[in-house]
């Protein structure tokens, strides 16, 4: 991982992650440590580690989509113990499925001179999707490790990662 890189850690939280919790993505049990690892060699690295979570109002409008998840402030809203961010890592608290929108991330790169992202999490296609979009339309270089992001069916993780790939040209590695 280059200098100017940063890795964006979406939404591995406990109202996603933990057995039985309200939108449980149990395939994302199977990435923390691969996350884990990356974490750790970023640390070692130099290289910013930024977590991206959901942090919902309680009547959010996603929840016309979604079961409510990740209200701001409660235990489900919590980065899971596993990927606790250490104290230089920044957390940024996003309400929809884009870590751009409504945040500070675009400024928080521009003025770290971040060219390129490396995005794990969940889900793959959705979050890590938009997130990868939008980063993309903004015009950062986009990497998305495989055994790093997870979406709740094996079709939709494959179909995200390729639409990625040919419509974003977003690196699969
Ligand atoms: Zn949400």
């Amino acid at each position: 991982m280059e200098q100017s890189a940063a890795l964006l850690v979406i939404d591995m939280l406990n109202d996603f992650v933990l057995p039985g919790a309200p939108l449980e993505v149990p395939k994302a049990r199977e990435i923390i440590p691969a996350i884990r690892k990356r974490i750790d060699d970023a640390h070692k690295a130099g290289i910013p580690v930024i977590y991206v979570c959901d942090a919902h109002g309680r009547d959010d409008p996603e929840f016309k989509i979604w079961p409510p998840h990740a209200v701001k402030g409660s235990e489900g809203a919590r980065i899971i113990d596993d990927l606790a961010p250490g104290a230089s890592d920044l957390i940024l608290e996003k309400t929809t499925y884009s870590a751009f929108f409504g945040t500070d991330l675009e400024r928080i790169l521009r003025e770290r001179g971040i060219t390129k992202l490396i995005l794990v999490g969940i889900l793959t296609n959705i979050c890590v999707f938009f997130t990868a979009a939008d980063a993309v339309m903004r015009g950062f270089e986009v990497e998305v490790p495989r055994d790093s992001v997870a979406s709740t069916s094996d079709e939709e993780h494959r179909f995200a990662l390729a639409q990625m790939e040919k419509v974003l040209r977003v690196s699969i590695t």
